[in-house]
């Protein structure tokens, strides 16, 4: 549902919509604004020559303080939008949220994890069964590989458990540093990290929090910025800001409470 200007000003209800991994184009990390004047010996205008603009701190505490704040004032209770009822089902479903919509990955799985409620039913899956029931999330031979190499993981090496550490959850098929934050944030509380999704990818260099060009460099960089008992809620946050208001091909700066600290390249106003 599209949010109108009133309602960003205000807490925003956090219900399951929108994209969460939908690819975008990637703003180069650095480099003069379009159409800004040249700098440098040859084009420097004759009133800022000797005078070089002091470069703004965007990482500074205060500027960081603004940020944290605008978040806690539009979601204060933001949270993963994919259903589930425990770890193994967060884990399907993050892992079938890739390229597809958290709405559509919520209307396969609950007749899914009917099915199938366990890591040993996964397990013992054959592939075109799997694919036949996910396939509407797209890229459905690729998921369902990955879903029953990690089920199948699951019950050989982890007792049928989803097990607690990052290092442990990256052995599994179809696990990355995302996946692994999503599920060990939301599912058992354990703060390892700062959940990179393309939402926050795009966010953290809008905002000029990190210039680095991969999720896992951008964030390294936010892990050194935001309070580690920030990290679970600051990835939810951010997704559901760029869901709402930082969206990636119109984002809606007019009524963004962090437009004057905000120095985008791709600002609307
Ligand atoms: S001003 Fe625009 S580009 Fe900057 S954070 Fe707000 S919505 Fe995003």
């Amino acid at each position: 549902m599209p949010t109108t200007a009133k309602s960003i000003k205000k807490p925003v209800d956090v219900a399951p919509a929108s994209r969460s991994m939908s690819r975008e184009r990637r703003a180069p990390a650095s480099g003069r604004r379009q159409g800004a004047r040249p700098t440098g010996a040859g084009g420097e205008a004759p009133a800022l020559r000797g005078k070089a603009k002091p470069k703004p701190d965007y990482t500074s505490p205060e500027r960081l303080q603004k940020v944290f704040s605008a978040l806690d004032q539009l979601f204060p209770q933001a949270q993963c939008a994919l259903r589930h009822e425990n770890a193994f089902q967060l884990l399907v479903a993050t892992i079938l949220s890739a390229q597809c919509t958290d709405e559509r990955v919520n209307k396969v799985t609950p007749g899914l994890f009917q099915k199938y409620p366990t890591p040993q039913d996964f397990a013992a899956l054959s592939q075109p069964a799997l694919e036949e029931e996910i396939r509407s999330t797209g890229f459905f031979r690729n998921k369902a590989r990955n879903i029953i190499g990690m089920a199948k993981k699951l019950v050989t090496d982890f007792g049928g458990q989803v097990p607690r550490t990052m290092e442990e959850m990256l052995t599994l098929p179809g696990v990355a540093r995302k996946t692994a934050n999503v599920v060990l944030g939301s599912a058992y509380g354990l703060a390892t990290g700062v959940v990179v999704d393309t939402h926050v990818f795009r966010i953290a260099r809008r905002l000029k929090l990190s210039n680095q060009e991969t999720p896992e460099k951008v964030e390294q960089d936010l892990l050194k910025l935001v309070p580690l008992e920030r990290w679970i809620l600051f990835g939810h946050q951010v997704i559901w800001f760029g869901r709402k208001v930082c969206q990636a091909r119109k984002p809606l700066c007019a009524d963004c409470p962090l437009e004057s600290i905000c120095d985008s390249r791709e600002k609307t106003v």
